[in-house]
């Protein structure tokens, strides 16, 4: 049998130096538990520029569209802040996005237990949180025609955005939102504003629909997207995968993200449909950018990009235990009070380096293997 096949683009400032740790992960997992990838390594964002006058070359892209899974680092920087808009780092990661249809962001909101001080809410609220958002991620206001600043008929302006779906569009993503219940909780709760939106309508209705004729296993809620806000701030742990549109996903992850603490542990998975071999499209990537104000110094936190590997062990090839190993190994570490500068220190232990966290990681693995 092939291996599984992985594209790993560090790209820009810290992405290199955290991909450097999930690179040692990945072939501890090759040579202690047997399963090996095929990596192939590329350049993204400033580091392909450099190199081809381009953020992303054409053979990149191809093989892209290729193999089993995408794991990108970071893109941008200062040094590329003066380029024209069509060459700029994040030109690349859109078009990965774009060209591959990576229509349903996943965004989990996880809070390890030694983290669960460093949250902005009660110890008790955020403690063994474990929700997924699903956020669509190619239509709805963002992408939606008419759009544009247009002189009124006042002598003055008006700015115009469209909030769009259509039946497809909102049934594609609800299915990957059924599909990661079944193997978590099983329930969904779906979130937009039918009080006061048509396309709010046509969203609950599509997802009912998908609910009643394909799921009718998992438990789906419906709730106006503000009140999920609230809930979210409120109690979280009544979640278990939140589904909802670009807008509201973009805000309400973004809220969800600030439940557990640190930018440096956010990992994200962006899916498309599914490929030949029944796998979905699919990019991993950390949350946090290319973090130039600490890039090259040793102090960047590996475990977002750590945690999206984590998150491709469950989504694109199977893995769930191997999956659930890495993480507990991720919180057993922090539970020793092994931290980058990033995360709450503890006291009487001096702060990790980046590489000193991936030693205690895969000396954690070590452990159960
Ligand atoms: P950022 O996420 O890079 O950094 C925000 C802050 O969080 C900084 O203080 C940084 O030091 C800290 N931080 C981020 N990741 C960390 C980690 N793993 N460990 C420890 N600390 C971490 O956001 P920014 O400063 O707004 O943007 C910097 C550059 O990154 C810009 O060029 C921006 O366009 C780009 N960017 C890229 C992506 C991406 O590649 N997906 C996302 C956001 C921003």
């Amino acid at each position: 049998m092939q291996n599984p096949s992985l594209l790993v683009l560090p790209g820009d400032g810290i992405g290199p130096e955290v991909m450097a740790e999930v690179t040692r992960i990945i072939e501890w997992f090759g040579d202690r538990r047997g399963l090996r990838f095929d990596v192939e390594e590329d350049l993204v964002g400033g580091a392909a520029y450099d190199v081809h006058g381009v953020p992303l070359a054409d053979s990149t892209m191809e093989k892209a569209q290729r193999v089993d899974a995408v794991l990108l680092g970071a893109v941008g920087g200062p040094k590329y802040d003066a380029l024209p808009f069509e060459v700029k780092p994040e030109r690349g990661l859109l078009r990965l996005r774009k060209e591959m249809d990576l229509f349903a962001n996943l965004r989990p909101a996880q809070c390890f237990d030694a983290l669960a001080d460093a949250s902005s809410l009660k110890r008790d609220v955020v403690a063994g949180l474990d929700i997924m958002i699903v956020r669509e991620l190619t239509s709805g206001i963002y992408f939606g025609e008419p759009r544009g600043i247009f002189p009124d008929n006042e002598g003055g302006r008006v700015g115009i955005n469209t909030q769009r779906y259509t039946t497809e569009e909102v049934r594609r993503v609800a299915r990957v939102a059924f599909e990661l219940a079944r193997r978590r909780q099983n329930r969904v709760c779906s979130m937009e504003k039918a009080n006061v939106m048509e396309s709010g309508i046509l969203w609950r209705e599509e997802v009912q629909w998908v609910h009643d004729n394909e799921y009718p296993d998992v438990e789906l809620s419906h709730m106006y997207a503000d009140a999920g806000g609230m809930q979210l701030v409120r109690w979280p742990k009544q979640f278990d995968v939140i589904v909802t549109d670009n807008l509201f996903g973009d805000l309400l992850s973004d809220v969800a993200a600030m439940l557990t603490g640190s930018l440096g542990m956010l990992p994200s998975a962006s899916l498309g449909a599914p490929m030949e071999n029944g796998r979905p499209k699919a990019l991993y990537e950390p949350v946090h950018g290319s973090a130039p104000d600490i890039a090259g110094q040793g102090k960047a936190n590996p475990c977002a990009c750590i945690l999206s590997f984590a998150m491709a062990l469950r989504y694109s090839f199977d893995q769930g235990a191997e999956a659930d190993r890495l993480e507990r190994a991720v919180e057993t570490v922090l539970g020793r009070g092994v931290r980058t500068p990033d995360l709450m220190q503890v006291e009487g232990k001096a702060p990790a380096t980046t590489r000193g966290m991936g030693d205690a990681i895969l000396a954690a693995l070590d452990e159960t293997a």
